[in-house]
């Protein structure tokens, strides 16, 4: 008889994503949840946490180009970065191709999937040791009530809003980023899916404007292992507006950082493609 394994997150109480599993590569918990690493038929190998999808090797280019290039590209002279969350190491990856990038604190609340990650995720892990990141342990929202340094650009890479990333999106957590932010700071966020959680994308807004940003643009794209498969992300910036950014400098910059999904042209599209009831 042959069996068949199969991974299914349940992505609402009444929806299943399920993928045909080759082989289960890992699985342990942490402190502070349940780690599995799988190898998926038609995604590749999978990073999943408390049974979610977090990231998988076939679509993670988009989330990973997605969260980093657009606010990376709109700042001028992006010098300092924080990176919270984002324990498999793509953006950390997308972030270290900036030339400008001296330093990235790399705030990370599980050291357990980082070290995972490295072992069984090394298309995404593969700069987190390079020198320009530093790797911090600990609570990102502790993390930005405490510390005085200051940013170029934030980029919040957090798993949906339950357990300890709760906080991640709550107004205390907005105000504390932008105190962490210099004067021309930007910071960016995944920010969930706009057909299932838009109330939670209104919030957010609302939240980005009580904290002073004065410019605040949500982007949308899709990424098929996430529930509805359409997804956004928001740019928060003091200064720079992601829309007025010209294209030909980012197509200058371009010739030095490989891309498969993030151009000029998408640069530009993601913005602009916000749908009507998103924006209203
Ligand atoms: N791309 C993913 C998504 O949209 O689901 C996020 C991936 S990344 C693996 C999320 C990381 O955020 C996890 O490694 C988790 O440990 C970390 N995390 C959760 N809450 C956090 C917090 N309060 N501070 C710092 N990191 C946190």
């Amino acid at each position: 008889m042959k069996c068949e394994l199969w991974f299914s997150e349940y992505q609402t109480k009444a929806l299943k994503l399920s993928t045909k599993v080759k082989d289960v590569l890992y699985t342990g918990n942490s402190k502070y949840q349940e780690i599995q690493i799988l190898d998926t038929e038609e995604y590749g190998r999978a990073l999943i946490l408390d049974n979610t999808y977090q990231t998988t090797e076939r679509d993670e280019f988009i989330y990973h180009e997605l969260i980093s290039h657009p606010a990376l590209f709109t700042h001028p002279n992006p010098k300092k970065v924080l990176v919270i969350g984002g324990g498999d190491g793509g953006t950390v990856r997308e972030v270290v191709k900036h030339e400008t990038v001296e330093k990235i604190d790399f705030v990370e609340l599980d050291e357990k999937v980082v070290e995972v990650c490295k072992k069984y995720m090394p298309t995404l892990s593969c700069e987190i040791d390079n020198e320009k990141v530093n790797t911090i342990f600990t609570d990102g929202i502790r993390y930005v009530a405490e510390t005085n340094e200051k940013y170029d650009v934030i980029i919040v890479d957090c798993p949906d809003p339950v357990g300890p990333a709760k906080g991640l999106f709550e107004r205390e957590f907005y105000k504390n980023v932008y105190k962490c932010l210099n004067d021309d700071g930007i910071m960016v966020q995944q920010t969930e899916s706009p057909l299932f959680n838009k109330d939670l994308i209104k919030n957010i807004h609302f939240y980005l404007k009580e904290a002073k940003f004065n410019i605040i643009r949500p982007l949308v794209v899709t990424i098929p292992t996430y529930p509805s498969g359409f997804w956004s992300f928001t740019v928060a910036s003091k200064k720079y507006d992601p829309l007025k950014v010209d294209s030909e400098k980012i197509k200058e910059k371009l010739n030095n950082i490989k891309t498969k999904y993030y151009d000029e042209e998408v640069h530009k599209g993601v913005f602009l493609a916000v749908p009507k009831f998103l924006k209203e």
